[in-house]
């Protein structure tokens, strides 16, 4: 099998990237470990940047997105039974976010795919990635109980943190930036209409806990656990319960109870692989960094990567110069520096760690308070919430 681009993964990176190189008249082929079922089912991130709903209707993806989505402007922060709505538009220039689930965006970019793009195949596990450095690389995979081989000119590593292609460049050439956090994140999804029309980010003596929506009928919620916590080990009842206490206002806001379909923890962690390239394989994605999901910021970052590659390989093809895609790994790094720099400070102003002092619990809600009380500093946070600009 040949082909020009050999993408691993179907996440939102790999997906999105051979749809933009379908648009460009440049082919892929897209090879997934996982079956279609799954891949559309896995629950994940659910809010996009304003740069990136404006990717996705670009490239033919944002119609579904722009009937069902949610156009939000502005997130509540809840802190000492206070509540304070921070306006995005106001403060960014007319800047929002959009409410649409990782799952919907997948489903609408695979059918477009198998509609209209390059090969598709599921169940597909790529093995290695081989000759990186060479102007021929090869990604070795198993598809149907058969090896084979996928001969490309490009190879893109959208595998995720746990993929393959990260494993290609040797150790010696090399940098990880990387840090846990000795808290995770239990996670429920639950058939009742969310009890905010906004996310609603809050700060407890207790720990964190986030509010959100994946439509008007179903909730998504969120709260700090312990690091290695087993969501069976919290009944339905323990989790409103705790939920309850956590969003606590000095007014009459209710938090409204339903059933929940679905629990799960997420570790939390950052992490950077530098660099993005070596040769011609490149990485996008969660194949070269994580952020936590505090700032929202996991998907934006898969999407901002795969847009400056299929920009600089168009080039490319179109001039000849290698210019842009030489400048990948530091073009993409830069975005994604901002974003774990306001991830970090997301987690650390809202969560609290083991161990943290009266000190640090006071210097928290000062952090807040200013937020609060400073245009400045809450313009701060409105523009990364909203999103840093492509480079
Ligand atoms: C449990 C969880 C919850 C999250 N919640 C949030 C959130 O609330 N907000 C937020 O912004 N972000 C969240 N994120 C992060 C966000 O979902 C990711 O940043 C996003 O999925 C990145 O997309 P990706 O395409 O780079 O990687 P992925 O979505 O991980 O896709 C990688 C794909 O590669 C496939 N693959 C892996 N290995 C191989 C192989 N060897 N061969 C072929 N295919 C392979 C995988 O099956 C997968 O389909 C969450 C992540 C996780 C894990």
């Amino acid at each position: 099998m040949r082909t020009t681009v050999g993408i691993i993964g179907a996440g939102p990176a790999g997906l999105l990237l051979a749809r933009l190189l379908h648009n460009a008249g440049i082919d892929s082929v897209v090879l997934e470990s996982r079956d279609r079922a799954y891949v559309e089912r896995r629950q994940r991130a659910g809010i996009l940047e304003q740069g990136t709903a404006d990717v996705l209707r670009a490239a033919g993806a944002g119609q579904r997105m722009d009937r069902e989505g949610l156009r939000h402007d502005g997130i509540e922060l809840r802190f000492d039974r206070r509540r304070h709505r921070v306006d995005f538009p106001a403060l960014t220039g007319g800047r929002s976010v959009m409410v649409y689930a990782q799952t919907e965006v997948c489903k609408d970019l695979i059918a477009l795919q198998l509609a209209e793009g390059g090969p598709l195949l599921f169940e597909a596990e790529a093995l290695a990635v081989e000759d990186a450095a060479t102007d021929a690389p090869r990604v070795r995979f198993r598809h149907q109980g058969r090896e084979d081989v996928l001969e490309c000119e490009y190879v893109v590593g959208c595998d995720g943190f746990w993929g393959v292609a990260r494993k290609a460049i040797p150790a010696e050439l090399t940098q990880v930036f990387e840090r846990t956090y000795p808290f995770g994140w239990l996670g429920i999804l639950a058939d009742v209409p969310p009890s905010h029309n906004e996310l609603v980010y809050a700060r407890h003596d207790r720990g964190f806990a986030l509010l959100s929506m994946r439509s008007p009928s179903v909730s998504r919620l969120y709260l700090q656990v312990p690091d290695g916590t087993d969501a069976g080990a919290w009944s339905d009842e323990e989790i409103w319960d705790e939920l309850e206490r956590r969003f606590e206002t000095a007014d009459d806001w209710r938090l409204e109870r339903g059933p929940i379909t679905q629990k799960s923890v997420t570790p939390m962690r950052s992490y950077v692989h530098e660099p993005m390239r070596h040769g011609r394989l490149f990485l996008a994605g969660d194949a070269a960094h994580i952020v936590p999901p505090t700032g929202a910021k996991g998907l934006n970052l898969a999407v901002g990567d795969v847009v400056t590659f299929a920009r600089a390989l168009t080039h490319r093809k179109a001039t000849g110069s290698p210019e842009l895609l030489d400048a990948y790994s530091e073009t993409c790094l830069r975005r994604i520096w901002q974003a774990e720099r306001f991830s970090y400070d997301m987690t650390t102003l809202l969560h609290r760690a083991p161990g943290t002092t009266g000190f640090e619990d006071r210097l928290q809600l000062a952090r807040l308070d200013r937020i609060a009380s400073s245009r400045a500093a809450e313009t701060d946070l409105a523009e990364g919430y909203t999103g840093f600009p492509f480079g």
